[in-house]
């Protein structure tokens, strides 16, 4: 039903390229393999860290001390009129292909979002005025072991937080409009090429490191702070957003937090902002050794 492998280094599965090992990795092919894993660890008292693309998070140099489960095969994506059921593990991106395949509109302004559908629901992930969401007619979730079936109503749906942290996403049925195909694949590729220059794609990275604090561009506040370009170690402040931290080649995680320390004073000195985090941390990062707590884990 499941393998499960002993330290596995995770920077083979977040988009930054950087995180230690997990102790224990295992990746389930199917929703009862899923919460068959998740028995275990209860049984055993391991913390439990969901990965699905790696793509809003970043992960300690120590690496993560229990049991990392990879989504990523839990893929499953039906079709009917229009609804779309959807796995936890499905990409954001396969998504709104098959969506235009089939006609069916509502996923062209955020169908370029690197993550997968479990990821983006609990930050209800979204870009240029669309969010995930709003498209939600139906979650089912996993809270402490229970399954539970969620209108999409019954959920808030913030900026970039849900309702939804703390449990896991098992699937979602996204309801959507029919629309003409050929349209629908004009609009796609219209702000995924405004993605692309926008947002610096040759680097590794998390996306939006910040928050947009109270409305305003924390891209815009952190390049007015003259910030663009600021290095730690291969860790750099993007040329091209200033909101994007990118790895520039052998970056560590503790690179990482030391320069997001460094925009963060920087910002509140100039502009008497306190910039928030958007990316998730979790596992051991630098310091961390000797406390009990495990940033990011789901127990
Ligand atoms: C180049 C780039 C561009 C980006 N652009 C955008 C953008 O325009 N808009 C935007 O909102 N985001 C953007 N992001 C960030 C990221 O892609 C989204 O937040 C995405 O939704 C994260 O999904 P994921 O599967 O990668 O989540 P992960 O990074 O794998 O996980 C993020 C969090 O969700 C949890 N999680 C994962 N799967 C589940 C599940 N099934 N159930 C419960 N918890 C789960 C993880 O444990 C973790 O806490 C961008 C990132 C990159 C690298």
């Amino acid at each position: 039903m499941y393998t499960l492998k002993e330290q596995v280094p995770l920077s083979r599965f977040t988009t930054f390229k950087i995180g230690g090992p997990a102790r224990l990795l295992a990746e389930p092919g199917n929703l009862n393999a899923l919460r068959a894993l998740y028995r275990l660890a209860h049984e055993e008292g391991w913390p439990v860290l969901l990965i699905g693309k790696g793509s809003n998070m970043l992960v300690g140099d120590g690496g993560f001390p229990g049991l990392v489960i990879l989504t990523r095969a839990l893929s499953k994506a039906e079709i009917k009129e229009r609804r779309i059921r959807v796995q936890c593990g499905v990409s954001i991106p396969e998504l709104a292909r098959m969506a235009m395949k089939a006609g069916l509109s509502g996923l062209e302004r955020i169908g370029g979002i690197p993550g997968t559908i479990g990821g983006g629901l609990i930050s209800n992930a979204g870009s240029f005025g669309q969010s995930l969401g709003e498209l939600v007619e139906e979650v089912e979730v996993l809270v402490d072991g229970e399954r539970e079936v969620l209108r999409g109503k019954e959920v808030y749906w913030g900026y970039r937080e849900s309702s939804l942290k703390g449990s896991t996403v098992l699937r979602a049925s996204l309801r959507l409009v029919p629309g003409d195909k050929i349209h629908i694949e004009r609009e796609m590729a219209l702000w995924n090429r405004e993605r692309r220059r926008m947002q610096p794609l040759d680097r590794p990275s998390a996306g939006s490191v910040f928050r947009n604090p109270g409305g305003e561009s924390a891209g815009r506040i952190i390049e007015e702070a003259g910030l663009k370009g600021l290095r730690v170690g291969d860790a750099m402040v993007s040329e091209r957003h200033a909101n994007f931290i990118v790895n520039m080649g052998r970056a560590k995680a503790k690179d990482v937090t030391h320069l997001i320390s460094m925009v963060k004073k920087r910002v509140e000195i100039a502009f008497s902002i306190t910039l928030e985090e958007e990316i998730v941390y979790a596992g051991i990062f630098e310091g961390d050794e000797d406390c009990i707590a495990v940033r990011g884990a789901i127990v």
